[in-house]
């Protein structure tokens, strides 16, 4: 059913368009010419403009086999961008049934390990005349830094009732039910200057009011499903002169929203009680990028994807996810989303690299979860 080679040879020939997050236009005409060669629908969104990123959304829509069938529409997503350095990617193909970049950049797995397993599984369901309702194929930008391309996304391009991201480490069966939401906080103190030697009582230092507010934080591990950090901390000037400004930037996540609220109103707290008590002010400013998102295991998508794993003689594990993805986006889009692991490893490094049968599970489990959808 799949065929290996061809799958290898699409992987390689992805792998080797650079698509650095931000530049995403070339690998975008690439899709658009394969995903239309192969008869689905594609359309690029006008997310482009808002994203500020090298291309739109791709949505690439699959006809169901049989126009009247009450088959859910699905959607599988990847995205097409990667992290740096992913200039001029060569990869190499061990003897040991892996694919490795040439050690100078990334490989690019993640994702295209994921959007190589649609192209395959398109085949492989066309070429089985496997009956099947629509699926939509979203292949997003601006993944990598900041899930930018599918925060800008129009709802009403998705059409699909419930989905799935190819986007997780982990074993293949690994299903990331669970996810943090992200706040990114901004924190501006105001002290007050004066010279360091002459008059410092009257100034106020905003680097010692920003240190005391730091140390009121509770911070890192907060609980199982809760963290923050302090990014960064700069306040720079002069040696002789008493700091008048500090700025913080800083994240919190939670699987639990209410957690994640309560985390960013301790923070708050942490800064304004500090400022207070040197008798001055700060600003706290805190944007919810994206929200978290839980399936429990008995949920209609976790038993689905449980069910096209055994068909393969896969075990499904369940796990909650300490990072976002764009399956945080659609989730809060109201479309039930779990991420898949698809099998790579040492993502964001030199030293990525993927197995050959791991590719090829990923594909066959995306036409056993459409087969599973047809049975619905
Ligand atoms: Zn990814």
């Amino acid at each position: 059913m799949i065929q290996q080679n061809r799958l290898v040879q699409e992987f390689i020939s992805l792998v080797k368009v650079d698509s650095e997050t931000r530049f995403e236009q070339d690998i975008c005409v690439v899709l658009k010419e394969k995903f239309s060669s192969l008869g689905l629908h594609v359309m690029e969104d006008d997310s482009m403009a808002k994203s500020g990123h090298g291309s739109g959304n791709l949505i690439c829509t699959l006809e169901a086999t049989d126009s009247n069938s009450a088959i859910p529409t699905i959607f599988f997503t990847s995205h097409m961008d990667t992290v740096a350095p992913g200039k001029g990617i060569k990869p190499q193909i061990g003897d040991d049934g892996f694919i490795r970049s040439d050690g100078t950049t990334i490989l690019g797995s993640d994702d295209k390990a994921g959007i190589a397993a649609m192209i395959e599984g398109i085949q492989v369901l066309k070429e089985q005349n496997i009956p099947h309702g629509r699926i939509q194929f979203v292949i997003t930008a601006g993944e990598e830094s900041g899930l930018k391309g599918a925060r800008a996304m129009d709802r009403s391009v998705m059409e699909a009732e419930f989905g799935f991201a190819l986007d997780s480490n982990g074993s293949i069966g690994d299903i990331a039910t669970a996810a943090p939401g992200r706040a990114e906080i901004e924190i501006i103190f105001h002290g007050k200057s004066a010279h360091a030697g002459v008059n410092p009582e009257d100034g106020i230092s905003a680097i010692q009011v920003a240190s005391k507010a730091v140390a009121r934080m509770s911070l890192g591990r907060i609980d199982s499903e809760t963290t923050a950090n302090i990014g960064s901390f700069s306040g720079v000037g002069p040696l002789n002169v008493v700091c008048d400004k500090v700025m913080l930037e800083a994240e919190a996540r939670s699987i639990v929203q209410h957690k994640l609220e309560a985390q960013i109103a301790a923070m708050k707290e942490a800064c304004e009680s500090a400022a207070a008590d040197a008798g001055t002010t700060c600003e706290f400013n805190s944007n919810i990028v994206y929200a978290s998102y839980m399936h429990d295991d008995s949920a209609p998508i976790v038993q689905l994807t449980a069910r096209a794993l055994t068909t393969l003689g896969l075990k499904a594990r369940t796990f909650h996810s300490g990072g976002g993805s764009d399956a945080n986006i659609f989730n809060g889009m109201g479309i039930p989303t779990v991420n898949l692991a698809v099998g790579y490893h040492e993502i964001h490094t030199t030293k990525e690299h993927i197995a050959i049968s791991d590719l090829v599970k990923t594909a066959e489990l995306l036409v056993a979860l459409v087969k599973e959808t047809a049975k619905v």
